[in-house]
């Protein structure tokens, strides 16, 4: 049971992350007031007429005037936008808030965070909610987005016990699970289960998308092409962000990746029908164990 009751949530980037957040602790009854500012006014309108925020913010500033100790602010934007947005927090938040985010690389948003403080400051929490969906924008939040799924909580060196606290019951109020690692950890672990299967899934999509015959290509595209490709269907800008704040990590599990086909591409050259039905049978029990590892815990 999570103990999380605050008098005041403040969002900036009101899309699928921060309305979800919003809307689950709208449910939970647990959050008296919810405000939100939005690049862009439409997200805000609606998410008012809909009740899931009580304000719309028209600035940075307008969004932290009366935040108090207590109160929790979330940092609902794409990843290379977290550091524009802490610039304009600096001289308007109260230390005592305690921020978050829910971006989906870690590291990125400390070494920004000491950037424009001197320091990581103290009321800085850093998460990652591992759950979402290849759909964008508040209009496809959901209440239950987070329940029963997973959230990374990365506290960095300098990260207040009583704020990490705070968010960790934030997290369980929504339904969620915590687990907490570095955030170089975060990166490292992500850019293999997340970060790369993207790459994957664009790039697959991009090569077919240059073939020469891709009406025909496409024509003969079945089930297969499908489930492995929905993430291709995710935001591109959001990704870029991903892969440019991730990029070492990512390059090295491309590296690996590399090495990975090219034993393949060995085993077809050779004609080594034994070695093709190791590499897909250690696959297979890998994917099935991992099947059911999830079955269990959700
Ligand atoms: P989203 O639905 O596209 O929402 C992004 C929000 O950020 C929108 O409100 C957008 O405003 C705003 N924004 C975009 N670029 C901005 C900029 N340059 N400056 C200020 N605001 C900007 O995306 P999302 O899926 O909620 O993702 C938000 C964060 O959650 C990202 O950091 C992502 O890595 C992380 N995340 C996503 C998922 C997922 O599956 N989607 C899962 C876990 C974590 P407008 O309305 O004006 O466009």
């Amino acid at each position: 049971m999570s103990q999380f009751a605050a008098k005041r949530l403040a969002v900036v980037g009101l899309g699928l992350i921060g309305g979800s957040l919003a809307k689950a602790l709208r449910e939970t009854g647990c959050v008296e007031h919810i405000r939100a500012y939005n690049r862009s006014a439409q997200s805000l309108q609606f998410a008012l007429q809909q009740g899931i925020i009580d304000q719309a913010c028209s600035s940075i500033g307008q969004l932290c005037e009366g935040l108090e100790a207590g109160d929790v602010l979330v940092l609902g934007v794409p990843v290379l936008a977290a550091g524009p947005v802490l610039e304009q927090l600096h001289p308007a938040v109260e230390a005592g808030v305690t921020i978050t985010d829910v971006g989906s690389t870690k590291s990125w948003l400390v070494a920004e965070a000491e950037r424009v403080f001197g320091e990581a400051p103290s009321n800085l929490v850093p998460a990652h909610p591992i759950a979402g969906s290849e759909q964008y924008g508040v209009e496809a939040s959901r209440a239950d987005l987070f329940r029963a799924h997973r959230v990374i909580l990365t506290p960095h060196a300098n990260c207040g016990a009583s704020h990490l606290e705070r968010v960790r019951e934030l997290w369980l109020a929504c339904g969620a699970g915590i687990d907490e690692m570095t955030p170089e950890r975060h990166d490292e672990v992500l850019g293999a289960t997340s970060h790369l299967p993207h790459v994957l899934a664009y790039i697959l999509v991009d090569l077919l998308c240059s073939m020469e015959q891709r009406g025909e290509v496409l024509r003969y595209a079945a089930g297969g092409f499908r489930d492995f490709t929905r993430i291709a269907s995710s935001d591109p800008t959001m990704w870029r962000d991903i892969m440019i704040a991730n990029r070492e990590a990512i390059s090295s599990r491309i590296d690996e990746y590399e090495q990975h086909l090219d034993r393949l591409k060995a085993a077809l050259e050779d004609e080594s029908a034994e070695a093709i039905q190791e590499i897909f049978e250690r696959a297979q029990a890998t994917r099935e164990a991992f099947l059911k590892q999830s079955e269990q815990s959700s």
